[in-house]
This record gives C-alpha cells, sequence and structure tokens, in this order.
C-alpha cells in the first residue's frame, strides 16, 4: 500500500496501476462502517484509494474538528487491500482559502444544514477536490450521511461529472446503533443512551408498516425520542428519499434525525414507506 500525502505523490502512485479506481472518501477513525464502503469498492474496481482527512471547511466555530480523532496508523492497519491511501495536510488542501466555492443548493439549508449552515458547502467543496485529484470510476458512500450522499448525487449530476455515486447501507452495532467515529467521544452509560435515536427511528417504522400516515409516523418517533432521558432532540423529520423536503403523503420516505448525547451530537436515519 502506498501512502500519499500530496496530490502529486497520489498521481505517481496512480500511474503505477492499470484498471479503474474506486474511491472511499472518509475523515479517519475506521470502523466497520468505512470498511464496508471500502469492501463495496473492490467487489466493483481494480484498485481502491481510500482518502483519510479531516476537511476544516465542514466544521463550524464550537464544533468539534481539534477534538476530532486522528490516527493515521491506526487506520492504515485497517485497510487491508487497498491500494493508495490518500492522506493530505491541511495546506495541501487548501494552500489558500478558495476562491471558487461550491453552491450546495437549497438542500444544504435544512436538516443537518439549519444547525450546520456551512457544513454541506464545506463537504462539496472537499468532495470535488479530491474527486478531481484521483479520477475514479465511482466513489462509494454511507448512507449513514444520507443528505450528503444526496447532495453529492446531485452536484454530480448538476456539473456533470465522470463517475458514478454507488451508496452503502448503514453499518450498526448488534445493539443498533449506527457506527460512528463520534461514538468514541461517548461513556458506556451514553452508548446506551444513544441508542433512543435508532429505536425512535424503528418506532416511527413500525407505524409506517402498520398503515399508519405520514404524520402518525412521525409523531410517534418523535414521540419516542422526546422522552428518552439523557437524549436532546435536535430534529427529527420525515423527507422523501430524494428531494430531502418534508413528506406529508404517501410516498418513499426517510425519516431522518440528529441528538445531542451529552456533548456528542450523532444523527441516524431509516428508510420508510408511507402508503
Ligand atoms: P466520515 O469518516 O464520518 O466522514 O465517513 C466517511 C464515509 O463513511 C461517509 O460516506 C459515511 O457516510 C460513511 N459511513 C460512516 N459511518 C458509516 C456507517 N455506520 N455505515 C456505513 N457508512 C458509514
Amino acid at each position: 500500500m502506498i501512502i500519499a500525502s500530496t496530490p502529486a505523490q497520489l498521481q505517481e502512485a496512480l500511474k503505477l496501476l492499470h484498471g479503474d479506481i474506486g474511491l472511499v472518501m472518509t475523515m479517519g477513525a475506521l470502523h466497520d462502517g468505512h470498511l464496508s464502503l471500502v469492501e463495496a469498492a473492490r467487489k466493483e474496481s481494480d484498485h481502491v484509494v481510500v482518502s483519510i482527512y479531516v476537511n476544516p471547511l465542514q466544521f463550524g466555530p464550537g464544533e468539534d474538528f481539534d477534538a476530532y480523532p486522528r490516527d493515521l496508523e491506526a487506520d492504515v492497519a485497517k485497510l487491508e487491500g487497498v491500494d493508495v491511501v490518500f492522506a493530505p495536510t491541511d495546506d495541501v488542501m487548501y494552500p489558500r482559502t478558495p476562491l471558487v466555492r461550491i453552491d450546495p443548493g437549497p438542500v444544504a439549508s435544512v436538516l443537518e444544514g439549519k444547525t450546520r449552515p456551512t457544513h454541506f458547502a464545506g463537504v462539496l467543496q472537499v468532495v470535488h477536490k479530491v474527486f478531481n485529484i484521483v479520477g475514479p470510476h465511482a466513489a462509494w458512500f454511507g448512507q449513514k450521511d444520507a443528505q450528503q450522499l444526496a447532495l453529492i448525487r446531485s452536484m454530480v449530476a448538476d456539473l456533470n461529472m465522470p463517475l458514478d455515486i454507488r451508496a452503502v447501507p448503514i453499518k450498526r452495532e448488534p445493539s443498533g446503533l449506527a457506527m460512528s467515529s463520534r461514538n468514541s467521544y461517548l461513556s458506556e452509560r451514553e452508548k446506551e443512551q444513544a441508542l433512543a435515536l435508532f429505536r425512535a427511528l424503528t418506532v416511527g417504522q413500525r407505524v409506517a408498516h402498520d398503515g399508519g400516515s405520514a404524520a402518525q409516523t412521525l409523531a410517534a418517533a418523535r414521540e419516542s425520542l422526546a422522552h428518552a432521558p439523557g437524549v436532546k432532540m435536535d430534529y427529527l423529520e420525515l423527507v422523501d428519499r430524494d428531494t430531502f423536503m418534508p413528506l406529508t403523503e404517501a410516498g418513499n420516505g426517510l425519516l431522518v434525525c440528529a441528538a445531542w448525547v451529552g456533548p456528542t451530537r450523532l444523527i441516524d436515519n431509516l428508510e420508510v414507506v408511507i402508503g
């Protein structure tokens, strides 16, 4: 495996490889969720590049940019079968404050974007850059970050970017807790409390499955989360899977939520069919 820390080093490494390149972008602190993306990329690519970069542009003031777990050596040890790891520094990625920015459009200001107003502009900026640096035939993203995935799909479609975007289902702990690098912030007690997110989503899913309306589904899920001890709901909404606009009638929906467990902000989502 080659570890490249600049675009030039990465491109040197890619010259030695023949065939198509699959890309998985991460911020490190790798867990089995990330590795399921790598596995999926390996199945459909001749070679795989994994980027590991904690992108400052996608963190707002007062967020956990400084505290975010970083351990490149431990991450690299987990990346079996990966050809190249791209792990740049901030001065390599942003030698100057970028003058040209990606405008993520209206979907970036709802849900996650309401609480984190500059987040998705920062995400799309780095995703666009890494796509250009690596030139993959396809890139794999987790359904865990459903709104991010939808925005990346929109960027690729609207800007005619020459690659496919593939989605990978959420990998969960046996308890149901969605795997996340931020789970490392949680105490054992908080991990228990954090189960409330998935529980609330499954309550909603059950109501929808039993024939409940959009309003009933949403109300049941919110009721469940609102009463969970140690958990402060940021949002819990029922949205259309593609547009991320509120789903108020029959259709393919996504229950999406964010909540603080102690000082840690977690997100989760679950598909529901209202019908
Ligand atoms: P991150 O390192 O948090 O930026 O995540 C990098 C990629 O891994 C994103 O595409 C995430 O959606 C994906 N990912 C993170 N957690 C999970 C999970 N539990 N299951 C599946 N994919 C995940």
